[in-house]
């Protein structure tokens, strides 16, 4: 699992700083979440191919997290992209992208596939053989969603070595992986774990931004892997978190702390501190591991 932060910076765009962007792979899925002006920037400068994006998860309607949107839409439509594209945000957008797209008379060649949201309730937008997508409800000034990206239980480790010292045909490699004990040439039962190990064990993602500190998304992000949450604001200027509905370093951490999450990652920074390391500071008080987002960085989640 890798994640790469494309731009993790609140409001608007400046000479340094990009609005919120990012690439997470897993399991063989490249899904862009949010997608702020300038995206498509980003993405060429990171080197990711547009045609691995199939699915784009949008939080919601404020610009710093999808004026980015159609600029990419339209890019996509001038290289030809054929194939199709899911869109995950919350109700309203199919509207403007579409007026959007009409207006200019540019109707997509590829298939554009919204899926909009509207529930107040934690809910699976996504279920594959390989991943599982949930919604986390926000509390924030619009209607607002994180998303929750879990890998599934992979296949067993085949030791082809041993595999072949056991005399398996190859033709039950594959039942093998699946965990099944199977007959060998000789007609004697070969235990599935003397030629396999076990999976690795699967991880989570869980994308918390834009919200004030809000206790009742630790049920839905419980023991996730990796949790990235916004911290708008230092301590000093905690209250203007609420009426705005953004965090401070602090309600991060409390928020990690209490889902018992491996590594958190600070992000969504107010661009008028310049030294992003007091966030760093103020939030390990409470909960470490902790990671600052920065335009461009990769994490990579073994
Ligand atoms: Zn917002």
């Amino acid at each position: 699992m890798n994640l790469t932060i494309l731009g993790c910076h609140s409001a608007t765009p400046r000479v340094d700083t990009n609005p919120t962007a990012q690439i997470l792979e897993i399991r063989n899925h490249n899904f862009l979440i949010d997608c702020g002006e300038g995206t498509q920037v980003q993405l060429r400068k990171n080197r990711i191919k547009f045609s691995r994006i199939k699915h784009i998860f949008i939080s919601h309607l404020h610009g710093d997290h999808y004026f980015g949107l159609i600029g990419l839409l339209s890019t996509f439509q001038l290289l030809g992209r054929q194939q199709e594209l899911h869109i995950y945000g919350p109700k309203g957008l199919r509207e403007i992208i579409e007026l959007q797209l009409k207006l200019s008379n540019s109707y997509s060649m590829f298939d554009l596939v919204f899926h909009e949201l509207t529930s107040v309730n934690s809910e699976i937008i996504l279920d594959d053989e390989q991943v599982t997508v949930r919604t986390i409800p926000l509390n924030h000034r619009i209607y607002t969603n994180g998303f929750l990206f879990s890998e599934k239980p992979g296949e067993r480790i085949l030791l082809p070595d041993e595999a072949k010292k056991a005399k398996v045909d190859v033709a039950y490699y594959r039942k093998l992986k699946q965990g099944f004990d199977v007959i060998n040439k000789d007609g004697i039962l070969v235990k599935n774990d003397k030629v396999t190990l076990a999976s690795k064990s699967p991880k989570s993602y869980a994308y918390c931004s834009d919200t004030f500190f809000d206790e009742s998304i630790v049920p839905i992000i419980k023991n996730s892997t990796v949790l990235y949450h916004e911290s708008t604001f230092l301590d000093k200027h905690e209250r203007l978190a609420e009426p705005t509905g953004h965090s401070t370093a602090k309600h991060a951490a409390y928020i990690a702390k209490m889902a018992d999450v491996r590594l958190l990652i600070l992000g969504h920074f107010s661009t008028r501190y310049d030294d992003l390391n007091l966030f760093r500071e103020e939030a390990e008080s409470i909960f470490m591991p902790i990671e600052l987002a920065a335009d461009g960085k990769k994490f990579t989640f073994e």
